[in-house]
């Protein structure tokens, strides 16, 4: 039971906090997470990690030199918000590029993804290493499904150590997909846990028995077992880790063994002494192994064992030393204190540099988006009812938690004088930090690439327009990875795209074009009745839906349609600037406008 706390709601951040005050020497707290406090050379890639808070030392007990160079820190058990990754990133990068590592989790995949498209098209290079060494969560074959436990450190160990040596991003990510394909990991739990103020654990186990094969979250395993006796145990998960080895395994491995929460030290060495034993009669050689808490689930009682098999450039990079709270291997000389900018300079200053009529075509782009919320609150119940078929209904809610969030952060960019890209990016931010849901995350990604897109100009063409859609469409395929037919809104969005694209490259103006694309998607989410589901929330009740229009297309549909009847209005209406912006017209410059 977690019982220290004031308010529950509060437990992630203030707890992030003390960690910080006990721990000055080698972290600083940043909007979202921690970074190291300490100088990091110029031109070092930086290892980012992060994930949902309740599993130290994972995430920020790893931060210092020759591991990670930043942690972002979600709430508890829950992703980061892809703003707070970003902000790590960008505080935590020392010049070499970013290299985002962490288990995978669907809400930690979108949010870390998007944080990426935005610290690419800002010019810090970044790539992602997803962890996947948890054997009870996906067959063999579909080994990119599995999701990350323990084999967590082993990935970041490594990729932090090449990070330390003055390797570049590409070799840093070579070697943190290779220690992950040869990282395996299988858990064990007796007994659920408790988040701060829940009145229950979030999964039992019963009486007298092991769960196997379960999360660091309590998700499903794969079989219940009497209580076993301690050789069992050892004799169990080495067996099952032994069977599903890599190919070009080797003879020397890593061995971890992680206790999740509330087993003993002395009970996770009396373990580890028997899976010792095992692996040595099994010809293998154990190099450098750990035994002890290193990624837990708060006070779950359970642990797991992990194998990373050692060729020699991994056992190099795994003997290396580190330096951080949780994990300190050989020595490192000590490391000067750094000084950290403050957390919002660019963002201001950006804003403060914006002219008149950037500054105008900012509000212009808020205003589009006010009529986004419009069509949201007019819309909720309908899309929440429509979710409800075979989701779970909280579409229209969704929806407009994050309309509303984007909306008051626009118009907040707008009193400070912001620009059009700046006024996108915040709104995007807030919209998938405040929707929740996985349609939150990916609308939220789309704005924030649209205002990338479009950046903080004084002027805007038709073409300007085109490549606005283009990025809005390419976000949402990127992260969410669903194709044509998968029953999502991206059965709306790419008959959109490309009815617009269509339209503008024949000469039409952006209004036109607008109007006929908004046609074409709400022609396509009404289609979207005869699909089933192969995709999201929705997928196991693929029967239900089947008759009814996805949510997310339909809502897709309605907002480009409000927006093109807007545009095609303000274009009626001559304004003083009458340049249109966020869904970004032009001055008459080309054919098509
Ligand atoms: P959640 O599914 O998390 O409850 P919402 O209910 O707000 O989120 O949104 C559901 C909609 O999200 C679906 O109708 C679908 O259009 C969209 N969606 C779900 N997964 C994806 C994906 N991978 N790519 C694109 N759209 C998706
Ligand atoms: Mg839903």
């Amino acid at each position: 039971m977690t019982q220290i706390f004031d308010n529950p709601a509060d437990f992630a951040d203030e707890a992030l906090d003390g960690f910080v005050a006990a721990n000055r020497g080698y972290v600083a707290r940043v909007d979202g997470g921690v970074v190291r406090s300490t100088e990091v050379p110029a031109g070092q890639v930086a290892l980012v990690i992060g994930g949902g808070s309740g599993h130290y030392p994972a995430f920020a007990g790893l931060v210092g030199p020759g591991l990670a160079a930043g942690s972002a820190c979600g709430n508890m058990f829950a992703s980061p918000a892809a703003g707070q990754v970003y902000r790590v990133a960008r505080a935590a990068s020392a010049g070499g590029g970013v290299l985002l590592s962490y288990g995978n989790y669907a809400g930690d995949v979108l949010h870390f993804g998007q944080a990426q498209l935005r610290l690419n098209a800002e010019g810090i290079e970044t790539r992602t290493v997803l962890v996947t060494d948890d054997i009870a969560s996906a067959p063999p074959e579909q080994i990119e499904k599995r999701r990350g436990i323990a084999g967590d450190l082993t990935v970041f160990k490594v990729a932090g150590a090449a990070a330390e040596a003055g390797l570049g991003l590409d070799e840093v990510e070579r070697l943190a997909i290779k220690t992950n394909h040869r990282t395996r990991s299988l858990g064990v739990a007796f007994g659920g846990c408790t988040l701060p103020g829940a009145d229950a654990p979030l999964f039992t186990v019963p009486e007298g028995q092991m769960s196997l094969g379960l999360g660091i979250h309590g998700e499903p395993g794969i079989s219940e077992h009497p209580m076993p006796t301690a050789s069992e145990l050892a004799g169990l998960l080495v067996s099952r880790l032994l069977a599903d080895k890599p190919e070009d395994a080797g003879t020397r491995v890593v061995a971890i063994v992680n206790g999740l929460g509330t087993v003993k030290y002395d009970e996770l060495f009396l373990l580890f002494g028997k899976i010792e034993t095992l692996l040595t009669a099994a010809g293998l050689t154990v190099v450098e192994p750990e035994c002890g808490e290193l990624v837990t689930s708060l006070d779950m009682s359970g642990l797991s064992l992990t194998l990373l098999w050692l060729d020699g450039e991994l056992e190099q990079y795994w003997a290396a030393p580190a330096d951080t709270p949780a994990f300190r291997k050989g020595n490192l000389a000590p490391r000067a204190r750094r000084e950290l900018a403050a957390a919002d300079e660019t963002a201001a200053e950006e804003a403060e540099h914006a002219t008149t009529a950037a500054a105008d075509l900012g509000r212009q782009a808020a205003a589009v988006l006010t009529r986004v919320r419009d069509v949201v609150v007019e819309h909720e119940e309908e899309l929440g009812n429509l979710d409800a078929i075979a989701g779970d209904g909280d579409h229209g809610i969704g929806m407009r938690r994050g309309v509303d969030a984007a909306v008051a952060a626009a118009e907040q960019a707008v009193a400070a004088g912001a620009s059009v890209g700046r006024v996108l990016t915040a709104a995007g931010e807030a919209w998938s930090e405040r929707a929740g849901g996985t349609s939150g995350a990916l609308w939220g990604s789309a704005v924030i690439a649209a205002g990338l897109a479009l950046g903080n100009r004084d002027s805007y063409s038709g073409g300007d327009a085109a490549a606005a859609v283009t990025a809005f469409v390419g976000a949402i395929t990127e992260l969410g990875k669903a194709e044509l037919g998968d029953k999502t809104m991206v059965d709306a969005l790419l008959p959109f795209r490309d009815a617009f694209l269509t339209a503008f490259g024949a000469g039409m103006p952006v209004a036109a074009s607008l109007a006929a694309a908004a046609e074409a998607a709400t022609a396509a989410a009404d289609g979207t009745s005869g699909l089933r589901p192969l995709k999201g929330r929705a997928r196991p009740l693929a029967e239900k839906s089947l008759g009814h229009p996805d949510p997310g297309a339909v809502s897709f549909a309605l907002i480009s349609e409000r927006i093109a009847r807007h545009h095609a209005s303000v274009r009626a209406t001559p304004e003083p600037a009458a340049s249109d912006t966020a869904s970004g017209a032009g001055n008459g410059v080309r054919k098509n406008d």
